[in-house]
C-alpha cells in the first residue's frame, strides 16, 4: 500500500473547497445589480428562498481565522452595520416586489451574536416584514461560546432559532493560547447547556486540526471531549495557513504547525472517534448523528453543498445579505462588496451592493453537478450524469488516466464511468473533484493545501 507521505506528495495541492462551481475566484464584475434584478424577475412567487446574513465583526481576532471579519471594540460600528443590514433587507424586498416565502435563514460571520439581543430582535422583525418566513423554518446561527449572554440566548429562542453552531476548535489550553482563543471545556459545556435549556436543541461544533501544537493524540482527546456534549453535527476543518492573505496568521509560529502527514493523521483520528460513536461521515469533513437532517439527506441523496458548506437545504435561491455575502440563483452567483464601506455606500444610495459574480455556461453547469455529487456522496456516475444532460461522457476522457492513478493509490475505485472515493481517499476528495475543474490554476496561491 502507498504510504501517506507518497499520497500527499502525489495528490495534495492548493485547491478550492468547492462550495460552488465555478468558485468565487472566477467571479467577475460583469454580474451587476441589473443582472441580479433580472434574475429576481424570473423568481416564481411560490418559490421558497433561503437567506444568509453576514455579520463581519468579532470581539477579538483568533489568529487562525480565515473569515471575512474585523475586530469591533465599540458598539457604534456594529449598530451602524445593523441599520444598514435592515436597509438591505428592505431593498431585497423591494427588488423582489412581494413577500417571498422563506424556509431557511443562516446567520454567519464573524460573530452574529455580537449585535446583542435588542438589535437581533430588530433585524428579525425587519426580516418578518420583508419575507413570509415559514413557521417551520430552520434558523441557524454561528456563535462564539465565549460571548453568548443569557439575554442573547433568550432573544435567539424567542425569534425561532433552531440550530446553533459553536466554534470549538480544540480544548487543549496550549493550542488555545497559541491561536489566541482561550475557552475552557466547561465554558463550552455551559453554553451548550444554556442553549439546550432554551430549547435551541440542534447543536453543531466546529473542530479544527492542523493548528499549532496539535497532535493526533490531542485532536482525538478533543474529539472525545466534544462527544460528551452530544453535538448533532461536527465539522472537522483543516487550518488553512495563508499568512500572505490573512496577515494576523503571521502571529502563528510556523515551526509549531504539524506537517501534512501529521494533519492527515489528526483528521483521521478525529473522524474515527465520531464514526465509532455512531455518527455518519458526511462529505469532506463533517459527521452527523444518524437522526440529524444532514445524515438523513445523505441517505436520501438530497445532500447539497453551498456557500455555508454541507446542507439539506434544497431551495434553488439563496439571498446573501451583508458585506461580502454571496447570493445564489438558478442563473448564477452574485457577491456583495467585500468590505463594509463600499457595501454601505451602495445600500445607503438605494442600490443592492452586488459587485461581482458569474453566470455559468452549460459546460460549467454539468461540471458543477459532477463536483457537487462527488463532494456530497463521494461517488459519481460520470456516464449517467452526462447522458442525463445529453452530453457524450467521452468529453471527460482526459480525466480517466488521473482517476486510474488515484485508483492505483487506493483513493478511489473505478468501474467504467463510475467512481467511488474510498475511506482512505476521503481527505483527498478535493483533489478528485479538481479533476473536473476546467478553471483551476494549479499555480495559484489563493487556496490552502487540500490535506
Ligand atoms: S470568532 Fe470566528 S470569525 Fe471571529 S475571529 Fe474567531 S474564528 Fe474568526
Amino acid at each position: 500500500m502507498v504510504d501517506d507521505a507518497t499520497l500527499i506528495a502525489r495528490w495534495d495541492g492548493r485547491l478550492p473547497r468547492y462550495t460552488s462551481y465555478p468558485t468565487a475566484v472566477q467571479f467577475h464584475a460583469g454580474v451587476t445589480e441589473a443582472t441580479v434584478r433580472g434574475w429576481l424577475a424570473a423568481l416564481a412567487p411560490e418559490e421558497p428562498l433561503s437567506l444568509y446574513l453576514h455579520v463581519p465583526f468579532c470581539r477579538r481576532m483568533c489568529w487562525y481565522c480565515g473569515c471575512s471579519t474585523v475586530v469591533a471594540n465599540r458598539a457604534a460600528p456594529v449598530s451602524a452595520y445593523v441599520e444598514d443590514l435592515i436597509a438591505e433587507i428592505a431593498l431585497w424586498r423591494q427588488a423582489i416586489g412581494r413577500m417571498q416565502p422563506v424556509t431557511r435563514i443562516h446567520w454567519g460571520g464573524g460573530t452574529p451574536s455580537i449585535i446583542g439581543p435588542a438589535e437581533w430582535r430588530k433585524v428579525d422583525s425587519a426580516l418578518r416584514s420583508a419575507f413570509a418566513i415559514d413557521a417551520e423554518a430552520e434558523i441557524a446561527v454561528e456563535l462564539d461560546p465565549r460571548t453568548v449572554s443569557n439575554a442573547m440566548i433568550r432573544a435567539l429562542a424567542e425569534t425561532g432559532v433552531t440550530r446553533a453552531s459553536l466554534g470549538v476548535q480544540d480544548f487543549d489550553p496550549v493550542v488555545q493560547k497559541a491561536v489566541n482563543r482561550v475557552q475552557p471545556f466547561d465554558l463550552v459545556a455551559d453554553c451548550v447547556a444554556r442553549l439546550r435549556g432554551a430549547r435551541i436543541s440542534r447543536i453543531n461544533f466546529d473542530l479544527m486540526y492542523g493548528l499549532p501544537h496539535q497532535t493526533e493524540f490531542s485532536v482525538a482527546r478533543t474529539a472525545r471531549q466534544a462527544l460528551t456534549l452530544n453535538p448533532d453535527r461536527v465539522a472537522i476543518f483543516g487550518y488553512a495557513h495563508v499568512p500572505w492573505m490573512r496577515r494576523h496568521q503571521r502571529l502563528i509560529r510556523e515551526q509549531d504547525l504539524p506537517d501534512a502527514a501529521g494533519r492527515l493523521a489528526q483528521f483521521r483520528a478525529a473522524l474515527a472517534i465520531f464514526t465509532a460513536a455512531g455518527y455518519v461521515a458526511i462529505g469532506l469533513d463533517h459527521a452527523a448523528r444518524a437522526d440529524d437532517p444532514l445524515a438523513l439527506a445523505l441517505a436520501d441523496r438530497r445532500l447539497r453543498r453551498n456557500f455555508q458548506g454541507y446542507t439539506d437545504d434544497t431551495a434553488p435561491t439563496l439571498i446573501g445579505i451583508g458585506a461580502s455575502a454571496i447570493s445564489s440563483f438558478v442563473q448564477g452567483y452574485a457577491q456583495n462588496a467585500a468590505s463594509v464601506p463600499p457595501w454601505r455606500e451602495a445600500i445607503r444610495s438605494g442600490r443592492l451592493a452586488i459587485v461581482r459574480g458569474i453566470e455559468p455556461d452549460a459546460d460549467d453547469r454539468l461540471r458543477a453537478l459532477l463536483i457537487e455529487r462527488l463532494m456530497c456522496t463521494l461517488a459519481l456516475d460520470i456516464g449517467a450524469t452526462c447522458r442525463e444532460h445529453g452530453v457524450d461522457p467521452r468529453r471527460f476522457a482526459d480525466v480517466l488516466p488521473r482517476l486510474d492513478a488515484m485508483a492505483a493509490d487506493g483513493l478511489i475505485e473505478r468501474e467504467g464511468w463510475r467512481i467511488a472515493v474510498t475511506s482512505r481517499g476521503r481527505p483527498f476528495l478535493r483533489a478528485v473533484a479538481a479533476l473536473f475543474d476546467r478553471h483551476l490554476d494549479p499555480t495559484a496561491q489563493r487556496h490552502a493545501r487540500a490535506v
